[in-house]
């Protein structure tokens, strides 16, 4: 049972989306949730952009989401399709984890054709080898988390085999109503209907695992992440 939990995605609606039930779920057990947006997503529909209203829109719904799952949010504020994937924004992420002491982290599979969602990928388990080494002397001490699993994406497919399933029936209305917080899935807003898509996908899951709804999960390699805590003692 993880006491603490951080949700990383590359745009505001990525972690609700894909993991939004079973953060409902930890929560209830809770476990405290923290979801990090590493950009609000602006670009996401036509009419967005950088500096438009779909922006503010998009924090509004990340605010209300992340409020019906029970969860704290923090926006990095990274540009949506610019998010960097260098040594300063796995630090940045180091920082986070080492401020945040996660026992469960969540963020994209690496299968991405997304470059955001690769970049997410790359600062989260790099910035979890930096949190975890001492010798990465920062403001606080190292931290290392000890599990990282990957939820399941539309945009990140590939190679991607579910290898952990999670009950969500009983808190499947509650995610629910944590995407419709986001107009992309209440008004069908984008060109991908990802109500449609993410709803159906928990009932093809739920019908694998022998329950009504599920969502799942890669995971990262157990022996990476004992060693991450090797390194931290
Ligand atoms: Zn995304």
């Amino acid at each position: 049972m993880a006491s603490r939990v951080v949700a990383f995605g590359a745009h505001a609606f990525d972690v609700e989306a894909t993991a939004g039930g079973v953060l409902a779920k930890l929560r209830r057990r809770g476990s405290e949730i923290t979801i990090v947006h590493m950009t609000l997503g602006e670009r996401g529909y036509r009419a967005g952009g950088r500096t438009g209203a779909y922006a503010g829109q998009k924090k509004g719904e990340a605010e209300r989401s992340a409020s019906v799952l029970g969860a704290t949010v923090r926006v990095l504020e990274y540009e949506d399709t610019h998010l960097p994937d260098d040594d300063e924004a796995k630090l940045a992420v180091c920082d986070l984890l080492r401020e945040l002491r996660p026992d469960l982290v969540f963020t994209h599979w690496q299968g991405s054709w997304h470059k955001d969602h690769r970049a997410a990928h790359a600062l989260v388990m790099d910035g979890c080898f930096f949190a975890a080494l001492p010798g990465v002397q920062r403001a606080r001490p190292a931290w290392a988390v000890s599990e990282v699993w990957f939820p399941e994406n539309w945009e990140d497919p590939v190679d991607f085999r579910p290898q952990h399933y999670e009950d969500i029936s009983d808190t499947y209305e509650q995610w629910l109503e944590a995407m419709d917080a986001y107009a992309l899935a209440r008004e069908n807003l984008a060109a991908f209907p990802y109500r449609d898509f993410y709803t159906s996908l928990a009932r093809v899951r739920g019908c694998q695992a022998g329950v009504r709804y599920a969502q799942a999960f890669m995971v990262a390699e157990p022996l990476r992440m004992r060693i991450y805590n090797q390194f931290a003692k």
